[in-house]
């Protein structure tokens, strides 16, 4: 989804919006205005930064390399979202993933708003010398923009705690009195960070998908009875005697751990494919993806050739890594990057559930598709949310004495997964045709957003 489908998105659910009985909430105390306001708000960005840092390189060149912060919104709170350090990054991109954030931690009814940030750079084409003075440089010219009660940035697409780290001692150094600690979330652990982040989205990922096929499965009479939504697809799953096949794009923080967490599950699962940048692995009756978590830790990637396969004792055949799109599926985990799935081969997917680990994977057209022809979408908003859910939970463990453990980490995130998902799902189940999951996300979290700008007088 581009930005200016998003917009469009934001639009056509404030107009529905209007037409229900929620309007009459407001429209009896003559304030209908709101609705046209929140359209006009969330249609617009707060602050737009953009920036070029200047880097002296390794190899005695000076870089110039373009830095962004986008402020969306922050009528549910503080600003809130990752950094990426990626080869993609540019201003339209940043200020769309800046709006899924305005809308996913409303969704999730965290008391964040909406904000991201980006660097153009490829981390793979820099130092660890020039990386750390990249993420200094990047907190230097922000410095006034950032801040404990104002903008949190996190981790995101090519950032990791190392880079957060590095940017909260710039932060200290550079604004003395400030609340370092709560002024950025994804640090270290020793450094004031949770354990269990780097999981926490896989896993939530995966859970906001199985919880719609357990309640499902779970109320295998009702589904007897009641033809609901997406019935076709949810009876097949229920009823098919081998398990459930899952194809994996993307084998990084989300994708694996999305991936492990399929092959554990109690509901049978097996991954028939994964990907990276590079390559697919193929086995139809199930990789071992514990062995492929070790290889990643080892050599940072898939194995790509068939030496290296048979070397690291995995049963796979070698392809290249768009087949993983298009490969024979039930569930289709994207974890990858955005506009995967397009006009040009959407007719070539499988699956018939689709979920978003990455943001924006999936284009509106492409979306428009899957829905006419049965196919359930998970949206990013929903499923990507695990991380930020932890961001709360570091962010509120600077206030408090205790420590929260990895346990209670992935238990209050999973515990938060499963009620927004179920919301969702309920509403799922008894929507008119054309709503999707993504259009009832959208649709709660703008009547969230829109009942609190009410509340705030504008
Ligand atoms: N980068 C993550 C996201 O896109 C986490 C953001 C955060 O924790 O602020 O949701």
């Amino acid at each position: 989804m581009s930005r200016t489908e998003t917009r469009g998105l934001i639009q056509d659910v404030v107009d529905k919006l209007k037409q229900e009985e929620f309007r009459d909430e407001f429209l009896n105390n003559e304030h209908g205005y709101v609705f046209d306001s929140a359209a006009e708000i969330l249609k617009t960005t707060d602050k737009i930064i953009k920036s070029y840092i200047r880097v002296s390189r390794d190899n005695g060149t000076i870089a110039r390399i373009p830095a962004y912060r986008v402020q969306h919104n922050n009528i549910s709170g503080f600003y809130k979202g990752g950094v990426r350090f990626s080869p993609n990054v540019h201003e339209e991109e940043v200020e769309n993933l800046a709006i899924l954030m305005t809308i996913k931690n409303a969704l999730h009814e965290l008391p964040f708003g909406g904000g991201k940030g980006g660097v153009y750079v490829h981390p793979k084409d820099f130092s660890t010398k020039e990386l750390n003075l990249i993420s200094k440089k990047y907190v230097q010219r922000l410095k006034i923009d950032l801040g404990p009660t104002h903008d949190i940035p996190a981790p995101d697409l090519g950032t990791n705690e190392t880079v957060i780290d590095w940017m909260v001692g710039e932060y200290k150094t550079i604004a003395p009195g400030e609340s370092y600690m709560n002024s950025f979330t994804g640090k270290s652990v020793d450094n004031g960070g949770v354990a269990g982040r780097r999981e926490a989205t896989g896993i939530g990922t995966f859970l906001s998908y199985y919880h719609l096929i357990s309640e499902w499965f779970n109320n295998a009479e009702q589904a007897k009875v009641t033809r609901v939504k997406s019935w076709d697809v949810l009876e097949r799953l229920r009823t098919k005697e081998e398990p459930i096949k899952v194809s994996v794009q993307g084998f990084g923080n989300v994708g694996s751990i999305a991936a492990q967490e399929a092959a554990k599950s109690e509901i049978d699962h097996i991954v028939v494919a994964v990907s990276d940048e590079d390559v697919t692995l193929h086995n139809k009756n199930g990789l071992d993806i514990k062995t492929l978590i070790a290889y990643i830790k080892e050599h940072g990637q898939l194995p790509k050739t068939e030496e290296q396969v048979n070397t690291a004792g995995i049963q796979a055949t070698i392809d290249h890594p768009t087949s993983v799109l298009t490969s024979e599926c039930d569930l289709l985990i994207l974890a990858a990057v955005e506009d995967q799935i397009t006009e040009e081969n959407m007719h070539e997917v499988s699956a018939e559930i689709l979920l978003e680990g990455a943001n924006a994977p999936i284009t509106a057209k492409a979306d428009d598709y899957f829905e006419k022809n049965g196919v359930i979408v998970i949206p990013d908003i929903l499923a990507n949310a695990g991380g930020v859910h932890v961001s709360y939970l570091e962010w509120m463990q600077a206030n408090v004495p205790n420590r929260y453990t990895k346990e209670d980490v992935i238990s209050e995130m999973s515990k938060q997964m499963k009620k927004i998902s179920n919301r969702v799902y309920d509403h799922y189940f008894y929507a008119e045709d054309h709503e999707t999951t993504r259009f009832l996300c959208y649709k709660l979290a703008l009547m969230r957003l829109i009942t609190l700008l009410y509340k705030h007088g504008k």
